[in-house]
């Protein structure tokens, strides 16, 4: 049976961006696809000459094309998106779909499905689905993100929060950590949110609310399919979610910045950014990246955390496990304070994998205290002065 284009770009579809994390269809990436006697010669635009991901795309491409019944062989050429073009890829990561998200996520991902509360007629589509995050609102939106998994990004979010909270503040939490929803288990919450006057209510524990695509997603969900489905959830969790107008918002980024960053640069005008490290300089490197990309996005990029700084011991002495200078030098370079230095401990740990966080179950620990001091430092600093266009949300 002849090979036709349909076939191929159907194979293609599956394929994501991996900066943007969306079909390369979608995205309109694909330009050119042609097939003669099993050889398929296809040409993709990348958003940007000399994108660093252009093997991987290449390579997912070759990939998705080869697993075709009937190819024998996948030229890829690369090209380069136009301004226009460009300008379009914008918008349409910007509005993802994003009116009828739960309807749309489990269709398009063509694997699994939420069990959001929807799925047919989107929330509150008509009407009254205004941007509570907009430029006046009193609501600070705190992203907090790593160049790198497994630094303690959401050990420092989730600690963080109910730090503010214990002060008195009106937190919640927006998890969009992709790879790994780890928010809920680590503040002990397992129920998912419910809905009330077609809004979804978070649950909330120790003082701070959480809403996380974790409650969304079944877990064996392939992390490849998440990206596009969290990101056209992630403006519903901003206007479907009665938030409540909290004075903070936490949002645990997924590692390596992409999508997200840009999601919150577009939709959430008061975004500030604050970068979770280790000691050690390689850390360092990947949270270079993460600062990078938030000057390409004019997202204000306020502190410096350093996690696992060491360890202390029954003495007071202190052990360097992953040696020393990793944070003050990324701050430096980036130009911002050195907000913390949070100490490796076991109870934290524990805490986390419990879901009993420490900075509420052991408030005078020497970490809770770090983190106390994080939130009063970040508190202190008040808001970010940048003036960013709000894209209007339909
Ligand atoms: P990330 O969100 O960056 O992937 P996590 O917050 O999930 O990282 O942390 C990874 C692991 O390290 C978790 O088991 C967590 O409990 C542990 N951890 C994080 N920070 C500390 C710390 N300061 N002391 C001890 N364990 C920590």
């Amino acid at each position: 049976m002849a090979l036709s284009e349909q076939q191929l770009l159907d194979a293609l579809r599956p394929v994501t961006d991996p900066e943007i994390q969306m079909s390369i269809v979608d995205l309109g990436m694909v330009r050119g696809l042609r097939v003669k006697r099993g050889r398929v010669a296809a040409t993709i635009a990348l958003t940007v000459a000399g994108c660093p991901m252009r093997e991987e795309v290449t390579r997912r491409v070759r990939t998705a094309l080869m697993a075709v019944a009937g190819v024998k062989e996948v030229d890829v050429e690369l090209t380069v998106m136009t301004p226009d073009e460009l300008e379009a890829v914008r918008r349409r990561v910007a509005g993802a779909g994003a009116p009828a998200a739960w309807g749309q996520a489990g269709a398009d991902g063509g694997h699994g499905h939420t069990h959001g509360p929807g799925g047919h007629q989107p929330l509150g589509h008509e009407q009254g689905r205004a941007n509570p995050f907009g430029p006046r609102s009193r609501t600070r939106v705190i992203g907090v993100g790593s160049g790198k998994g497994g630094v303690g990004k959401s050990s420092v979010t989730v600690n963080l929060a109910v730090s503010l909270a214990r002060a008195g503040h009106d937190v919640g939490i927006l998890d969009a950590d992709v790879y790994g929803f780890s928010i809920p288990g680590m503040l002990g919450v397992d129920e998912p949110p419910t809905v009330q006057d077609l809004k979804m209510v978070p649950p909330e524990a120790y003082g701070v609310r959480c809403i996380s695509m974790g409650f969304f997603i079944e877990e064996q969900q392939p992390v490849i399919w998440r990206g596009p489905m969290l990101h056209k959830a992630l403006e519903q969790f901003m206007v479907d979610v009665d938030w409540g107008d909290p004075e903070f918002l936490l949002v645990d980024m997924p590692p390596g910045t992409g999508d997200v960053a840009l999601s919150m640069a577009q939709y959430l005008p008061t975004s500030e950014l604050y970068v979770v490290t280790t000691p050690q300089p390689a850390a360092k490197r990947v949270a270079q990246r993460t600062a990078y990309m938030a000057k390409k996005l004019n997202l204000p990029i306020r502190g410096v955390i350093e996690n696992m700084s060491w360890m202390s011991g029954p003495d007071g002495g202190r052990q360097y496990l992953f040696g020393e200078g990793g944070g003050a030098h990324l701050a430096g370079e980036i130009g911002v304070p050195l907000l913390a230095q949070i100490p490796l401990d076991v109870d934290l740990r524990v805490g986390g994998d419990v879901g009993r966080p420490i900075s509420a179950t052991n408030p005078d620990s020497e970490s809770a205290r770090a983190f106390a001091g994080l939130a009063s430092a970040i508190v202190s600093k008040g808001r970010a002065r940048v003036f960013r266009p709000e894209l209007t949300v339909r």
